[in-house]
């Protein structure tokens, strides 16, 4: 005589029931209905199941977003006699859909590809799916929104999900949900819609969730306009919502960059559990470029702290809120130890004819592509001009710097915002306690205008400082005329 398998039934764990009613709409049965006591623990009303009539089809089990419990008819136990505290720990097997521990990440070949012809916005769209990223949420916002559309148009033909959220608070939370699932998700924005997600990073950051935010920088401050600025240096690297917050942020300068930097930061977002910011400017969005394919794409694994809808991983439920003082101080600790190692281990940025330079511009974004320019007339006219490129905003890239010093005579911070990129590299240097300064100069422009090449070769070619050096010795080396 052959054994039947019972068909599992439903049981109800009135501590995790949110009260819903999905379940009560996919009952055919009407084993459902709505409950009218609270449960003292999760504060919520819990619905009331009567099994007389279930069929065990199993429609509740896949309308219920908590695992509220499986288990064959005969073996249903009283409430009491379940253990709830070890269901809420995850430690009960309730549901059989176990997940593995940790899946990791997967490196796999790219066919040799012509290059490609793009702008900036479809190469970071193109980089996000080539991490790996399936799930992306947004409110649309000029001059970021091209690369929203493409995900738009590509996403549902990989099985992925795009949502046009309601607006930037949303987009931000939805994200806080999937990076919490473990999966690697992503937004396009620009300024004044990037000021609009900072709460929902903060919250981010203090759950350690994951998830990329290409902001297309535009004009400031409030509305602005739509034309390039780099308005939110200070933002990425000081301002990210309240509390103990810092996120890698970094700069592209190229629509290559815009590709190689999205991986990049799909990759660093998952090592840190952490949001990551590339910044783009609105130049840097709509120009076009030659960009090439990597040799490599991702798989994405799933990390062992992934929060599911299953018994085995509701332990790993994540939140942002540590009520005990004591719990939140050790939480902070944590954090900044983590920052640490992004400062020890991320910093990242391009020396251009550094070697001997006593003219160092430090420059990022579009500016950083005016100021490569000028290095070279710069050099035809016998002043040994280098360009020092922060990738990393966040941490500013100071271990790179301090060697050039020695040899620098002046720093020229050429930058379309009113200084924040300065302000930066003046703090990095504070905190690194260089007290010897090289000259400080710099070159301003807001609200789309563009430091341009010409304006630069000018500036420093009028300087005469080089020759009042000759004849002053170090003289000048004082330190900030700014
Ligand atoms: S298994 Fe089917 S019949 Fe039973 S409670 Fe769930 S939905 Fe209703
Ligand atoms: S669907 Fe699940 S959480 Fe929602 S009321 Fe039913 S049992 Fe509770």
């Amino acid at each position: 005589m052959t054994a039947t398998k019972t068909k599992p039934k439903p049981l109800v764990i009135p501590e995790l029931c949110k009260g819903c009613g999905r379940c009560i709409e996919a009952c055919p049965q009407g084993c459902f209905t709505l409950g009218s006591e609270i449960n003292p623990e999760s504060g919520l009303i819990p619905v009331v199941l009567d099994l007389e009539k279930c069929n065990a089809c199993g429609l509740c089990f896949t309308a219920c977003p908590e695992p509220f419990g499986l288990t064959p008819v005969a073996d249903i136990p009283h409430p009491e006699d379940v253990d709830h505290e070890a269901f809420m720990m995850g430690e009960a097997t309730i549901r059989d859909d176990h997940y593995p521990d940790e899946i990791p990440p997967q490196k796999i070949p790219m066919p040799d590809l012509p290059p490609l012809f793009i702008k900036g916005t479809y190469a970071s769209a193109i980089g996000a799916l080539l991490a790996g990223c399936r799930h992306f949420y947004g409110y649309p916002i000029t001059p970021s929104t091209e690369g929203a559309e493409l995900m738009a148009k590509v996403l549902p033909d990989l099985e992925g999900t795009f949502v046009q959220a309601v607006s930037e608070v949303a987009t931000v939370n939805m994200m806080y949900g999937c990076g919490g699932a473990g999966l690697p998700c992503m937004t396009f924005t620009s300024s004044p819609g990037f000021s609009l997600m900072l709460e929902g990073i903060s919250y981010m950051i203090g759950a350690e969730v994951p998830g990329v935010f290409v902001n297309i920088m535009r004009g400031g401050p409030g509305l602005g306009n739509i034309a390039p600025e780099q308005s939110d240096i200070k933002l990425v690297s000081r301002g990210l919502g309240h509390g103990n917050t810092h996120a890698i942020s970094l700069a592209a300068s190229s629509p290559q960059e815009m590709l190689d930097l999205t991986m990049l930061a799909f990759e660093l977002t998952f090592k840190y559990r952490n949001p990551v910011v590339l910044l783009g400017d609105g130049y840097l969005g709509q120009i076009s470029g030659k960009v090439t394919l990597p040799r490599e794409m991702v798989k994405p694994g799933l990390p062992s702290w992934a929060v599911y809808g299953d018994a085995e991983h509701r332990k790993n439920l994540i939140c942002s809120i540590a009520l005990s003082e004591k719990e939140l101080e050790t939480h902070n600790y944590k954090l900044t130890d983590k920052y640490q190692r992004m400062i020890d281990n991320e910093q990242r940025a391009e020396l251009y004819r550094c070697h001997d330079a006593e003219v160092l511009i430090i420059a990022a974004n579009t500016p950083a592509r005016m100021a490569r320019g000028a290095v070279g007339q710069l050099r035809e006219k016998g002043i040994r001009a280098g360009l020092f490129r922060p990738i990393t905003i966040w941490p500013f890239p100071i271990g790179l710097l301090l060697p050039l010093l020695d040899q620098v005579k002046e720093i020229v911070v050429v930058e379309a915002s009113n200084g924040q990129l300065e302000d930066e590299m003046r703090l990095a240097l504070s905190h690194e306690h260089v007290v010897d300064l090289p000259l400080i100069d710099h070159i301003r422009h807001f609200g789309g205008v563009l430091p341009q090449l010409e304006e630069i070769v000018d500036h420093i070619s009028k300087d005469n400082l080089f020759e009042d050096s000759e004849k002053n010795g170090n003289a000048w080396k004082k330190g900030g005329r700014s």
